[in-house]
């Protein structure tokens, strides 16, 4: 059966509503995915969304970013230069479970008699709140409020507000705050995706004490050598009579309010949480750092966090909010607040999973689920640094550095293969390559592209020569090298330059030759890479002598990656007409779609490698993904014809396909196939479409929704320095499309409806664009521009 024609219009349980994720009733059957999606984070710290009991749940895990712990990744047969150490993030110390008992009757959801129960993921405040009215069996009846939040202002921080109120009578209450740092999770085992396990204990305590309610438990790993400082505090307020209990041994913390209620006397607990960790601390050291930043918050108090996290949420929202609009007089249009709302969602856990990921990379599934161990790979680039170059661009500059950060491994890596320059890894966490199957993993030399291509984007986009200077350029001198020693001027291939045993990013045809997308974006690697040296010593001679001396750059280099990029061999079939996804794809059996079951997809977890690698089927957009990428290059008609043959040989297997799918099924004028891969993208994680959410969220594709919307819908184009926009009616009749984007430091309003698009300089003083063919100036007196859409 073919991806499109297994995509049925997906469906979800939350009821339409622009800012919340509403969850109306308490759900046992979905608690994985409810988890995953109703997760906080801020880049460093993330907190599934388990209820506030600590159960029931699926995974109740805390992780903190790039906290790991390495293990040997053990082959049954060993090969030289296969990666030799696994990392897989860890679980931490978790601290937000708050237990009640009334008259010492658990609260618990699954046995409760839920008189009222609503639970939202807040996307416009940034919290998880809940609302539950309870019924113990002797019929008391107990109100329960909560608010959680994961501070975006203060990346250690996380806090709860809880607030009980006995409703019809007096009772006795407990509320058993609680930290526990315990073992590691069991996954499975037969779905490669998932983490790995480990055999005993990671976390080794170092220390753990208390200061009146405080609690601080301290452990750090045997291998990874990290330390982590776990704090906890509280403020209670309530006129109740209430004492409290404190224990706590290395690996759990407690404290215990007891309280007498009267009915209606509200109790508001408020529990702070913070974390710290480092590779270089002693625990003692980050034991009283997590005490200052504890302290500060305590001075502070909830409602100062909460108005911050609200202040953050206010200029994340202006700065990056893609709305759509129905105009019509019936503003319930159920579909366009769907579609909002799955637009916001995607932003929101983007958010989530990048805003203080500072000195880290951004996970696969960001930090609501262990999945991919918790590394990053080229998603981030590809896939979720456009919307934040062109919304947060400073999140953006810090992903870009932490790559940098990465080049000493990159270099050795390049050495151990043999080669020269530098190698970025295909997955990793401590910039070590951690992919222990070569061919999926190491192959997928296109990774050193992307990361260019995507530092060619940001500085375009915000003009950040600095960047560049100080560490862009260092990575195009070692990239640009790997490319010319990877590759060679084949005879064969009447002297082109030709890249070979590798793997592109569709890992359904692996370590192949000349696989196109690599041999593309390579080229774009390689002129890059000799434009902006030949930039910094016209303009800059100290900057290019630091480079010179960082790099033994030696200038027949530069003209050696021009050749190379001029030579570059890009496989084209005459017969067919297409650009052929490597040198042996067309050679192979097409794949037997049509007997193949819905239910054996994804075909990783059910055919052996061998047996997909033999044939025609790809698990997700390759040449089209290039298409998309590379778009200037390829005429429409080229568009065209690849997509038509592409398209019934993917199998979508990857989330990262269909947004990119959508993209050029609209370009190429397929509306049916647009929307179809297009909900697809835009709900995978909201309604579960690839059944696999409670792992994590796909934040590939969720990244993949903003470029569908604004390179898809939007028309924009960036790929030859100019920003410009070709932009297509607004999907829905009536409705209208609105997004901004920062340019330069500029912040321009795009607005799309059935007849024009308009362009408003929000911020800044004067901004060219380009619409269609025509050259537009926006300055502060002439601020807008409005012109037809010519529908193209
Ligand atoms: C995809 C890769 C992706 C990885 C992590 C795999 O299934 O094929 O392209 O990088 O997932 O999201």
């Amino acid at each position: 059966m073919l991806h499109h024609e297994r995509l049925r219009p997906p469906i979800h349980d939350y009821p339409a509503d622009e800012w919340n994720i509403v969850e109306k009733r308490f759900h046992p059957e979905f608690l994985a995915q409810s988890e995953t999606m109703l997760a906080l984070g801020n880049g460093y710290l993330g907190m599934r969304g388990c209820p506030e009991e600590g159960g029931p749940n699926a995974e109740n895990t805390t992780l903190i970013n790039g906290f790991y712990e390495t293990r040997p990744i053990v082959y049954g047969e060993e090969a030289f230069g296969f990666a030799k150490t696994g990392q897989t993030i860890l679980g931490v110390t978790d601290s937000k479970t708050i237990k009640l008992f009334v008259d010492d009757e658990p609260f618990w959801l699954s046995n409760a008699n839920l008189l009222s129960y609503d639970r939202r993921l807040n996307m416009k405040s940034g919290t998880l709140d809940r609302e539950i009215l309870w019924e113990t069996p002797s019929g008391k009846q107990v109100l329960i409020t909560s608010r959680r939040l994961v501070s975006f202002a203060n990346r250690h921080v996380a806090a709860i507000s809880y607030r009980v109120t006995l409703v019809n009578a007096a009772a006795s209450l407990v509320i058993s705050s609680e930290m526990n740092t315990s073992e590691p999770n069991a996954f499975d085992a037969n779905d490669p995706r998932q983490t790995k396990g480990f055999a005993g204990p990671v976390l080794h305590p170092r220390t753990s004490y208390t200061k009146d309610r405080r609690i601080v438990l301290c452990h750090t790993t045997e291998k990874s050598c990290l330390t982590l400082a776990c704090a906890t505090d509280y403020s209670l307020e309530t006129s109740c009579a209430h004492a409290h209990k404190v224990a706590y041994t290395e690996n759990f913390g407690q404290v215990a309010f007891t309280i007498d209620t009267r009915p209606g006397c509200p109790i508001q607990l408020t529990k702070y949480i913070v974390y710290h960790t480092s590779d270089k601390a002693s625990p003692e050291e980050l034991c009283g750092r997590t005490e200052w930043t504890m302290d500060r918050m305590m001075v502070q108090g909830f409602q100062q966090l909460l108005g911050s996290q609200e202040q953050f949420m206010d200029d994340f929202w202006r700065r990056s909010d893609v709305r759509v609009k129905d105009v019509r007089e019936d503003r319930t249009k159920r579909s366009t607040v769907e579609i909002q709302q799955a637009i916001r969602f995607n932003l929101f856990h983007i958010l989530q999973a990048s805003a203080r990921s500072e000195d880290a990379g951004v996970p696969a599934k960001g930090l609501t689920g262990q999945a991919y161990e918790g590394h990053y790979f080229w998603d981030t680039e590809i896939y979720v640094l456009p919307f934040l170059i062109y919304t947060s661009p400073r999140i953006a500059k810090n992903l870009l550095t932490f790559r940098y950060k990465m080049l000493p491994q990159a270099r050795a890596r390049a050495t151990e293969l043999g080669h020269r320059g530098a190698m970025f890894p295909w997955r990793t966490i401590s910039g070590e390559e951690a992919s222990a199957y070569y061919a999926a993993g190491t192959a997928q030399y296109h990774i050193n592209a992307d990361i260019m291509y995507a530092l060619r984007k940001y500085v375009q986009a915000t003009g950040d020569e600095p960047l560049l200077r100080d560490c862009g350029a260092e990575m195009l001198v070692e990239t640009a090298r790997l490319w010319l020693d990877l590759g060679f001027y084949s005879d064969v291939k009447g002297g082109k330059f030709c890249i070979n045993s590798v793997t592109g990013p569709d890992e359904y045809n692996t370590v192949v030759n000349n696989n196109a997308y690599t041999n593309l974006m390579a080229r774009e690697n390689l002129s890059y890479a000799a434009q902006t040296v030949e930039a910094l010593r016209a303009t800059d001679p100290d900057g290019y002598n630091v480079l010179v001396h960082k790099t033994s750059l030696e200038p027949s280099e530069v003209e050696a990656w021009t050749r190379a990029a001029e030579r570059m061999y890009v496989p084209y079939d005459e017969k067919l007409k297409i650009i052929p996804q490597d040198d042996s794809f067309l050679d192979r059996e097409p794949w037997d779609f049509r007997n193949t079951p819905p239910e054996q997809y994804p075909l990783l977890l059910f055919y052996h490698p061998l047996n997909i690698y033999r044939k025609q089927v790809i698990k997700q957009a390759d040449v089209v993904l290039a298409m998309f990428l590379l778009g200037n290059a390829f005429s429409p008609e080229t568009k065209k014809r690849n997509f038509e043959f592409y398209d019934p040989l993917t199998t979508g297997d990857s989330s990262l396909s269909s947004c990119v799918e959508a993209i050029i099924a609209a370009q190429v004028g397929d509306t049916e196939k647009a929307i179809r891969y297009g909900m697809a993208a835009l709900l995978m994680d909201l309604a579960d479409v690839g059944g696999n959410v409670k792992d994590g969220c796909h934040i590939a594709s969720m990244g993949g929704t903003w470029m569908m919307l604004v390179y898809g819908l939007g028309g924009m184009r960036d790929d030859d320095g100019v920003l410009s926009f070709w932009p297509r009616r607004a999907p829905e009749e009536n409705a209208i499309l609105r997004f901004p984007v920062t340019y330069r430091g500029q912040m321009l309003e795009v607005e799309i409806s059935q007849e024009n698009v308009e362009y408003t300089l929000l911020q800044g003083e004067s901004l060219a664009i380009r619409h269609e063919t025509e050259e537009i100036q926006l300055t502060r007196e002439h601020s807008r521009a409005v012109r037809p859409i010519t529908g193209r």
